[in-house]
Protein backbone atom coordinates (compact mmCIF):
# COMPACT_ATOMS: atom_id res chain seq x y z
CA UNK A 1 0.00 0.00 0.00
CA UNK A 2 1.63 3.15 -1.37
CA UNK A 3 0.14 5.21 1.43
CA UNK A 4 0.36 3.15 4.40
CA UNK A 5 2.73 4.59 7.15
CA UNK A 6 2.93 1.05 8.40
CA UNK A 7 4.14 -0.42 4.96
CA UNK A 8 6.93 2.01 4.79
CA UNK A 9 8.05 1.34 8.74
CA UNK A 10 7.58 -2.04 7.37
CA UNK A 11 9.51 -1.90 3.94
CA UNK A 12 11.99 0.66 5.88
CA UNK A 13 10.99 3.59 3.79
CA UNK A 14 10.54 4.82 7.45
CA UNK A 15 12.54 4.63 10.29
CA UNK A 16 11.51 3.16 13.66
CA UNK A 17 13.34 2.07 16.75
CA UNK A 18 12.90 -1.73 15.94
CA UNK A 19 12.07 -4.64 18.82
CA UNK A 20 12.11 -7.34 16.79
CA UNK A 21 11.70 -8.74 12.93
CA UNK A 22 11.40 -11.83 11.12
CA UNK A 23 10.09 -12.49 7.30
CA UNK A 24 6.63 -11.25 8.05
CA UNK A 25 6.62 -9.62 11.33
CA UNK A 26 7.87 -6.31 12.51
CA UNK A 27 7.84 -4.71 16.23
CA UNK A 28 9.12 -0.94 16.83
CA UNK A 29 8.26 1.34 19.85
CA UNK A 30 5.21 3.36 19.48
CA UNK A 31 6.26 7.33 18.56
CA UNK A 32 4.30 8.55 21.42
CA UNK A 33 3.89 5.63 24.06
CA UNK A 34 1.50 6.07 26.62
CA UNK A 35 3.18 3.61 29.31
CA UNK A 36 7.02 3.18 30.11
CA UNK A 37 7.13 -0.18 27.67
CA UNK A 38 4.82 0.55 24.45
CA UNK A 39 5.79 -1.35 21.31
CA UNK A 40 3.51 -2.54 18.38
CA UNK A 41 3.45 -5.39 16.56
CA UNK A 42 2.49 -5.51 12.61
CA UNK A 43 2.27 -8.48 10.17
CA UNK A 44 4.54 -6.99 7.14
CA UNK A 45 1.25 -7.73 4.97
CA UNK A 46 -1.29 -4.87 4.39
CA UNK A 47 -4.54 -5.49 6.67
CA UNK A 48 -6.52 -2.74 7.30
CA UNK A 49 -8.38 -3.25 10.37
CA UNK A 50 -8.87 -6.80 12.81
CA UNK A 51 -12.60 -5.97 11.53
CA UNK A 52 -10.77 -6.88 7.92
CA UNK A 53 -9.44 -10.34 9.40
CA UNK A 54 -11.23 -14.10 8.33
CA UNK A 55 -10.13 -17.28 8.50
CA UNK A 56 -7.10 -17.34 5.86
CA UNK A 57 -5.53 -14.51 8.74
CA UNK A 58 -6.04 -16.77 11.37
CA UNK A 59 -1.90 -18.53 11.24
CA UNK A 60 -0.80 -14.43 10.86
CA UNK A 61 -2.94 -13.19 13.95
CA UNK A 62 -1.97 -16.43 15.72
CA UNK A 63 2.06 -15.70 15.03
CA UNK A 64 0.78 -12.42 16.05
CA UNK A 65 -0.35 -13.38 19.39
CA UNK A 66 2.05 -15.34 20.16
CA UNK A 67 4.93 -13.22 19.79
CA UNK A 68 3.51 -10.48 21.74
CA UNK A 69 4.55 -12.62 25.22
CA UNK A 70 7.70 -13.51 23.92
CA UNK A 71 8.56 -9.44 22.87
CA UNK A 72 6.97 -8.35 26.55
CA UNK A 73 9.44 -10.75 27.85
CA UNK A 74 12.29 -9.85 26.42
CA UNK A 75 11.35 -6.02 27.00
CA UNK A 76 10.72 -6.60 30.87
CA UNK A 77 7.64 -6.87 31.09
CA UNK A 78 7.92 -10.13 33.78
CA UNK A 79 4.71 -9.04 35.64
CA UNK A 80 2.03 -8.49 33.10
CA UNK A 81 1.30 -6.24 30.33
CA UNK A 82 -1.59 -4.86 28.49
CA UNK A 83 -2.90 -5.57 24.62
CA UNK A 84 -5.21 -3.48 22.66
CA UNK A 85 -6.07 -3.93 19.37
CA UNK A 86 -7.80 -0.64 18.40
CA UNK A 87 -10.63 -1.37 15.18
CA UNK A 88 -12.16 1.15 13.41
CA UNK A 89 -13.59 4.32 13.92
CA UNK A 90 -15.21 3.26 17.25
CA UNK A 91 -12.22 1.63 18.71
CA UNK A 92 -10.80 4.89 17.52
CA UNK A 93 -8.00 3.45 14.94
CA UNK A 94 -5.88 5.98 13.78
CA UNK A 95 -3.46 4.15 11.17
CA UNK A 96 -4.99 1.90 9.48
CA UNK A 97 -2.50 -1.24 8.86
CA UNK A 98 -3.59 -3.54 11.72
CA UNK A 99 -1.39 -3.29 14.20
CA UNK A 100 -1.53 -4.56 18.16
CA UNK A 101 -0.01 -2.60 20.81
CA UNK A 102 1.95 -3.80 24.36
CA UNK A 103 1.88 -1.88 27.11
CA UNK A 104 3.25 -2.45 30.65
CA UNK A 105 6.24 -0.75 33.26
CA UNK A 106 6.87 -1.50 36.71
CA UNK A 107 3.94 -0.60 37.99
CA UNK A 108 0.02 -1.78 37.02
CA UNK A 109 -1.42 0.35 34.18
CA UNK A 110 -4.81 2.61 34.72
CA UNK A 111 -8.04 1.49 34.63
CA UNK A 112 -8.73 0.65 31.60
CA UNK A 113 -11.76 2.41 30.54
CA UNK A 114 -13.36 5.10 33.00
CA UNK A 115 -16.81 4.05 34.05
CA UNK A 116 -18.45 7.49 33.61
P1 LIG B 1 -4.12 3.31 16.64
O1 LIG B 1 -4.28 3.20 15.15
O2 LIG B 1 -4.07 1.97 17.32
O3 LIG B 1 -5.16 4.19 17.26
O4 LIG B 1 -2.76 4.03 16.95
C1 LIG B 1 -1.65 4.04 16.10
C2 LIG B 1 -0.40 4.22 16.93
O5 LIG B 1 0.69 4.35 16.03
C3 LIG B 1 -0.39 5.45 17.83
O6 LIG B 1 -0.17 5.03 19.19
C4 LIG B 1 0.77 6.30 17.31
O7 LIG B 1 1.50 6.93 18.33
C5 LIG B 1 1.60 5.28 16.54
N1 LIG B 1 2.29 5.87 15.40
C6 LIG B 1 1.73 6.63 14.42
N2 LIG B 1 2.67 6.98 13.51
C7 LIG B 1 3.83 6.40 13.91
C8 LIG B 1 5.16 6.40 13.38
O8 LIG B 1 5.45 6.99 12.33
N3 LIG B 1 6.10 5.70 14.06
C9 LIG B 1 5.81 5.03 15.21
N4 LIG B 1 6.82 4.38 15.81
N5 LIG B 1 4.58 5.01 15.75
C10 LIG B 1 3.59 5.69 15.11
ZN1 LIG C 1 0.01 -0.94 5.38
Amino acid sequence: MDNCIFCKIANGAIPSKKVYEDGDMLAFHDIHPVAPVHFLIIPKLHVASLADCDSSHQALLGKLMVLAPQLAREQGLTDGFRIIVNTGRVGRQEVYHLHIHIMGGREPLPTMLRKD
